[in-house]
């Protein structure tokens, strides 16, 4: 999923305390399993907003809602009536939720509430890991499920450094060697001779930007963006 962390109070209390009635729109789906833009951090964000606009004699209304994500047209649907009854919108959605509303509401103020970091996992209550760089061209059917990409400090492709003491990369002694961890795993598996037949040569592509399945749009008309 994708790893997000909510901005501080104070940041997001200067960022909308002049942008009219506003909306604090969670997402419910990668922001909500981050525990840091579902239905609850929004009820929580919204009751600070107007307590602070409260104080400070700011009479704009604040509304909230969550929909089940950001970055599909079919979801944000759900709430197009309520973003028009809106000056701006604080979207607790990632980089990619933000922005799919932005293009959606043009006329409407499109603020993030959260940063967003990387494509990863939950690896213990309250820490998150990061897992994939998105790369464009997975290496991890020979890597035994690892990506050296993004865990192997050094991003190798090709084996270990040398550099490892007790398991622990050299770069950083508090991350484990992704290396020494791909060849156990590899090893577990049956399947050390991955290491040995060729290198792992990996096509870097510049990112198109898109994705376009050509079986899926036979009928469909061309934007051309
Ligand atoms: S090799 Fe690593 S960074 Fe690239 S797509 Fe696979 S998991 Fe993601
Ligand atoms: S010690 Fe392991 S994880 Fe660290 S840079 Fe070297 S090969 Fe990569």
């Amino acid at each position: 999923m994708i790893i997000v962390e909510r901005k501080s109070l104070e940041a997001l209390e200067e960022m909308t305390k002049d942008c009219g009635r506003l909306l604090v729109l969670g997402c419910e789906t990668c922001s909500a399993m981050c525990l840091a833009g579902g239905r609850r951090q929004v009820a929580e964000l919204a009751s600070a907003i107007r307590m602070e606009r409260k104080m400070s004699q700011n009479q704009d209304e604040v509304i909230e809602d969550a929909i089940a994500r950001q970055c599909e047209s079919e979801f944000i649907d759900h709430v197009k009536d309520r973003v028009a009854g809106c000056d701006a919108v604080l979207s607790l959605a990632c980089g990619a939720g933000v922005q799919t509303m932005a293009h959606t509401f043009p006329d409407v103020l499109i603020l993030p509430a959260v940063d967003t970091k990387f494509i990863g996992s939950e690896a213990e209550r309250g820490v998150w890991k990061e897992m994939c760089m998105a790369c464009g061209d997975c290496v991890l059917g020979r890597t035994a499920g690892i990506c050296p990409v993004t865990r192997c400090a050094k991003g190798l492709l090709n084996g270990a450094c040398g550099g490892a003491s007790e398991g622990k990369c050299e770069v950083g002694k508090e991350r484990p060697c992704a290396w020494q961890e791909i060849y156990h795993a590899l090893k577990r598996l049956n399947m050390l001779h991955y290491l040995k037949e060729k290198p792992q040569v990996k096509n870097w592509p510049v990112h198109p930007g898109k994705v376009v399945r050509e079986d899926l749009r036979e009928g469909e008309a061309t934007t051309g963006d």
